[in-house]
């Protein structure tokens, strides 16, 4: 008998969200890594595929080594590869912890790579884009835990100023008037370890048209086990879509032991169609690749009735 080779690597998984790419991946307890390109956003390091390197910002749920093991990798790999300092946005109660990781690695290295941190207190907001926002809260778990929004802030013309002709509001703009208001949109929530509780229905996470969130636990005998952990469990996950407003729920952070089949069957069991079509499995490689060439037909399709 000859030895087998070494086991391949898990790969990155995909989906296409319009207009975002939501890719990465996520095995609970081993690694988790996710990327949005087209935000230059990613969440957690658990490891570091090519595919993380690129994310400008990159916002750190909790200090567990599933979700920062290659942080000073990520930092110092940016620097090496001409991809400029690394910016890592985190929870205010971890940030001196990442200081001191990252100071201890400098001694190990005998050199220093560069990052910085910006460590953002409850609620607070950080612009990663022209009006484009992190914002981050505290969610429950065994380690301090945040999860992050990321907010659009867009102007509107007051109300009672729509209809009015353009030359009447620029002399109200110039006399001083405040003609416009603020709005503040959520795009899509981040989720990593957490258990539920009324976090989950902040009016910024129910009000994300994509919410990406761990699910560890699909076993109906592993409630207990997901208690313990502080994780959630497929059952929480169905009671919470009762109110969720996505378009889009992301399921990540499934253990190895759990099948992607099985997963799917126990959603299946759980959630009516409506729903069980806003929900996809990010390590669901078979699933999201036939409906990435369904989206790729569909788009052809259009491309040929357009010529
Ligand atoms: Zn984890
Ligand atoms: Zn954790």
């Amino acid at each position: 008998m000859l030895p087998k080779p070494p086991p391949r690597e898990a790969a990155p998984g995909f989906l296409f969200l319009p207009p975002y790419r939501i890719q990465g991946i996520s095995i609970a307890g081993e690694q988790v890594t996710l990327q949005v390109p087209e935000l230059d956003l990613g969440f957690d390091i658990g490891s570091c595929p090519r595919s993380a390197l690129p994310s400008k910002h990159l916002a750190i749920s909790h200090g567990h080594m599933d979700h920062i093991g290659a942080l000073a990798y990520f930092c110092s790999q940016r620097r090496f590869q001409g991809m400029g300092t690394a910016t890592l946005v985190c929870d205010k109660r971890i940030a001196p912890d990442i200081h001191a990781l990252m100071e201890g690695v400098s001694r190990l290295e005998r050199q220093r790579t560069p990052y910085e941190i910006i460590a953002l207190e409850e609620n607070e907001r950080f612009e990663i884009k022209n009006n484009l926002y992190l914002q981050g809260f505290a969610v429950e778990h065994t380690a301090p835990s945040f999860a992050f929004t990321v907010i659009e802030r867009r102007t509107k013309l007051l109300e009672e100023l729509v209809g009015l002709p353009q030359e009447k509001l620029r002399e109200l703009k110039a006399r001083g008037q405040e003609i416009t208001r603020e709005l503040f949109i959520p795009l899509l929530t981040y989720i990593a370890d957490t258990e539920p509780g009324a976090h989950l229905i902040r009016p910024e996470v129910l009000q994300s048209r994509i919410v990406i969130c761990e699910c560890t636990f699909f076993d109906a005998e592993h409630r207990s086990r997901a208690r313990i952990g502080k994780h959630m469990h497929v059952e929480d996950i169905a009671e919470w879509l009762g109110v969720l407003e996505a378009q889009h729920l992301v399921l990540h952070h499934i253990s190895r032991r759990t099948h992607m089949a099985s997963a799917r069957a126990r959603l299946q069991e759980l959630l009516s169609d409506e729903q069980m079509a806003r929900v996809h499995l990010l390590m669901d490689h078979r699933a999201n690749k036939a409906r990435y060439e369904a989206q790729l037909a569909e788009a052809q399709r259009a491309q040929g009735t357009q010529d």
